[in-house]
């Protein structure tokens, strides 16, 4: 438990989750089992996907679907800048080169399809998209320069859980779609993740590297299905286990009363916002069907942001920041210098999370925002 007043975000956990994990340690069967079988055809129903993978995280999901498109060293992944550096890690760890992709504009922080198009070389195999807050990016300009380019796509789906495009499920609209289940996304399993893709090929590779490349499962050979099995390309230990999954059906069941919530709760945050001098929501105000994940804000121009975070610690106010662009860390920055993507250097100066989660109350909702402009008036 936090000592703030009003957290960043808090899991909708409840006894009916609890039972639902405890039963497969009950069972004694806690991995590769019927749970797991139950939780893919509940989410691939969920999405109206035809299959679902259920892996250990999204990151899991975002490396198998590069290996499971074939991405090899020295390829090039286009990604944004603005995401989390899971995307940039995954691409090392396939030997691959990750290419940052400025934001739209100050209005619009999803990947720029110009930006994209411009940095794109002979080299350059696949896009990792994101939805960012849950809120579609350009799919249709997306996928149009991919396939003149003949890129692969990959929708980091972390944060769109579930959210429409165009009459169809984000994680749809691309090779493969990648989901997380970590303790603050829309649902969650503590740790895990699922891999959907519409391509039958490109599933059965996925389950591969999801178990070592083996083409047999413990179950089968424990019920006397099979003997023996062959390894069809070299894979990891990313499944999910049975408690896991067991919770991520439970919470399944909850998931659409959530999303519900959570649009009202954006709508309310709009309206308390709109009262806030100089504050902007980079997102668009109608959010039907969108599964919104965060409540982030750009602060007016020059404010100080860790002043104003401060502030609403003071008041017992959680807030964090989504994302320090990654071509600025470390381990991914480029001494050349041509990692260019001045608009997300400009949004991530001002860049602001504000506290979003079902369990949040309109009046939370509104002495946040209220907190905020004061402590932007005091600080003029
Ligand atoms: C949470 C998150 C991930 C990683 O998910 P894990 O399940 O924790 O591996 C990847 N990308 C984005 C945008 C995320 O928010």
């Amino acid at each position: 438990m936090s000592n703030w007043k009003i957290p960043l975000f808090e899991p909708d956990l409840t006894e009916e989750d609890a039972l639902a994990a405890s039963a497969p340690i009950r069972r004694k069967w806690l991995t590769m089992g019927e749970e797991t079988a139950r939780f893919e055809a509940a989410f691939a129903d969920r999405l109206a996907a035809p299959y679902a993978v259920a892996v250990s995280s999204c990151t899991a999901a975002l490396h198998m679907a590069l290996l499971a498109l074939d991405i090899r060293p020295g390829d090039e992944a286009l990604m944004p800048s603005l995401t989390f550096v899971a995307c940039a890690n995954v691409a090392r760890a396939a030997g691959a080169i990750p290419l940052f992709v400025d934001a739209i504009g100050e209005d619009e922080w999803s990947i720029s399809p110009d930006d994209l198009a411009r940095k794109i070389t002979p080299r350059s195999r696949v896009v990792i998209a994101l939805h960012y807050a849950g809120f579609p990016c350009r799919m249709n300009e997306i996928l149009a320069i991919a396939r003149e380019k003949n890129l692969f796509v990959i929708e980091d789906c972390a944060h769109a859980l579930v959210s429409d495009y165009a009459g169809r499920a984000c994680g749809l609209w691309s090779d493969v779609g990648c989901f997380s289940f970590f303790s603050n996304k829309n649902m969650t399993t503590g740790e895990g993740g699922m891999a959907v893709a519409r391509d039958e090929a490109i599933v059965e590779r996925l389950r591969w590297l999801r178990s070592h490349g083996m083409t047999t499962l413990t179950l089968d050979r424990h019920r006397g299905r099979a003997f023996s099995y062959d390894v069809r390309l070299p894979g990891f230990n990313y499944r999910m286990d049975e408690p896991r999954a067991a919770l991520g059906l439970s919470q399944l069941r909850r998931l659409d009363a959530n999303l519900h919530r959570r649009r009202e709760l954006y709508g309310l945050y709009r309206e308390a916002l709109a009262g806030v001098e100089r504050v902007t929501v980079p997102l668009p105000a109608d959010a039907r069907g969108i599964g919104v994940h965060i409540m982030p804000i750009a602060l007016p121009p020059g404010a100080n942001r860790e002043a104003v975070m401060r502030g609403l610690k003071s008041r017992g106010i959680q807030s964090s920041i989504h994302y320090p662009p990654i071509h600025r860390f470390t381990a991914y920055r480029d001494p050349s210098g041509d990692a260019q993507c001045p608009l997300t250097e400009a949004i991530a100066e001002r860049q602001l999370t504000l506290p979003f989660y079902p369990g949040m109350s309109a009046e939370e909702v509104r002495s946040v925002c209220r907190a905020l402009g004061e402590i932007l008036e005091g600080a003029q």
